[in-house]
């Protein structure tokens, strides 16, 4: 049920592997720290990774009297989270359907979840642009604030594969908050120089190019990957990073 949320957040990207979890979870998280009512919604069927970054595998999803309940993060219930992850039974388990079947499911989670007056959902997509993405375009009608983030890395392919979600976001409507730009170089941990490993700077002439905001450029940093699975937020595990100020900009700009 999305009466009760004042305004969703999509995390788009053109190809998988490229963070665009890892961007949803912190992004969820930093927003948490920041005091607001948060849901994230885990609809990458195919590669639903929030349950296992978020250290949630073990949870179940429950129905209450007004719908699925989320699970919840903390006692506070500040944070809920909601993935197609928690109806398999192991991660190694793999979601075999047909686009109905897919899209079905997408909808009833977003119609059927009891999300209790969120001021943000945050939606983890799956990669590119499918009849999921359709889907959830057609159901977001009724929420006031609407808008998505795209995350890219820096090589060409993946840049390209933006320019089609840009199109996308267009076609269907959607105002783009801006761009990201993940594993942007490594950071050394200790003297923070930062070694363009693959190439650096294609998300930001993108957005130039594209005339939308760019939103930073998170580096490759083997701390956020041993993050995955402990279910901490990296903003507080890494409070000098680069990583974190991306985070903490972002949220001060929605
Ligand atoms: P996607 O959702 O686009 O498929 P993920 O967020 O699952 O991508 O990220 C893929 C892998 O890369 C994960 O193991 C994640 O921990 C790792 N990762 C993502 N961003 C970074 C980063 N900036 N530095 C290091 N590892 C990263």
């Amino acid at each position: 049920m999305l009466e009760n949320v004042k305004r969703v957040i999509l995390i788009l990207s053109g190809k998988g592997g490229v963070g665009k979890s890892t961007v949803s979870t912190q992004l969820a998280l930093t927003l948490k720290e920041r005091g607001y009512k948060v849901g994230l919604l885990d609809i990458d069927l195919c590669g639903p990774s929030v349950p296992y970054i978020l250290n949630l595998e073990d949870q179940n999803i429950h129905q209450g009297s007004e719908g699925w309940i989320p699970v919840y993060l903390d006692k506070e219930q500040k944070l809920g989270v909601m993935s197609i992850g928690f109806l398999l039974k192991s991660r190694n388990d793999a979601v075999v359907w047909r686009g109905p079947k897919k899209t079905s499911m997408i909808k009833q989670f977003l119609e059927d979840v009891y999300w209790q007056d969120l001021d943000f959902l945050v939606i983890d997509t799956p990669p590119g642009t499918s009849d999921e993405h359709i889907t959830v375009m057609e159901n977001l009608r009724s929420v006031p604030q609407c808008s998505a983030i795209l995350v890219t890395t820096p090589q060409e392919v993946s840049i390209e594969d933006v320019r089609k979600e840009i199109t996308f976001c267009n076609k269907t409507g959607i105002k783009i908050m801006g761009i990201i730009e993940n594993m942007s170089g490594y950071e050394c941990p200790t003297c923070s120089e930062c070694t363009n490993i693959f190439s650096s700077g294609g998300g930001k002439s993108l957005a130039e190019i594209s005339k939308l905001p760019f939103l930073g450029s998170i580096p490759i940093d083997p701390r956020v990957g041993a993050l995955a699975g402990k279910g901490v937020a990296a903003v507080k595990e890494l409070p000098e990073s680069s990583t974190s100020r991306v985070f903490n900009d972002l949220v001060i700009r929605i």
